[in-house]
Parts: structure tokens; sequence; C-alpha cells
């Protein structure tokens, strides 16, 4: 299952954002659903992500 990747704004560790389906656009659905998005890392960093700041590592 394709992976979007996020990297955290203030330590800098990359880490899992979103899990979409093979069969779907990833951005399209990032978009759709879970664009301005908080999220945190590992650290306990949280911070705020734009549809740009997603990586598609699949
Ligand atoms: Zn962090």
């Amino acid at each position: 299952m394709p992976t979007l990747m996020i990297k955290c704004k203030t330590c800098g560790e990359v880490f899992g954002g979103l899990y979409v389906d093979e069969d779907s656009n990833p951005k399209l659905r990032v978009s759709a659903t879970n664009t301005n998005t908080l999220h945190m890392c590992s650290r306990g960093h949280n911070n705020e992500y734009v549809l740009e700041d997603y990586m598609d590592w699949s």
C-alpha cells in the first residue's frame, strides 16, 4: 500500500503521514480529505501540514 511520508518541521524526522488505496490518486485523496492536518512525530512535535508537505515514496 503506498505511503505518503511527512517530515517533522521541528526535528526533521520522517514518518508516515497517510496510507492510501493503490487504485486511487494519493494526492487527490490527500487534497480531498486531509489538507491542513496536524501530525505529531515520535518525539512529540506537533506540526501542521499542507498537501505540498507530503512525499510520495511509493
Ligand atoms: Zn519532531
